[in-house]
């Protein structure tokens, strides 16, 4: 008689870290960022690559997908 073993597919290899494209308030050109969607509620600074401003960047997601996405000069 064969035990079946548990076929279960590790979490870890799930993408949670999704691409995003923002534009900048400050000089209006949009580049890539990579954002984190394991937490579902987050607000962080980050450069802008272009003009290296100091940008506030407010997501909600869900696991492996952005719901909404808001950038700030601060
Ligand atoms: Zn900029």
């Amino acid at each position: 008689m064969k035990l079946r073993a548990p076929n279960r597919a590790p979490t870890l290899s799930i993408a949670m870290e999704i691409i995003e494209a923002i534009s900048c308030p400050f000089c209006g050109q949009t580049f890539q960022i990579p954002l984190d969607t394991t937490l579902p509620s987050q607000r962080f600074t980050a450069d802008c690559e272009i003009c290296c401003r100091p940008l506030e960047i407010s997501i909600q997601c869900e696991p492996g997908e952005v719901l909404s996405l808001e950038v700030q000069g601060s």
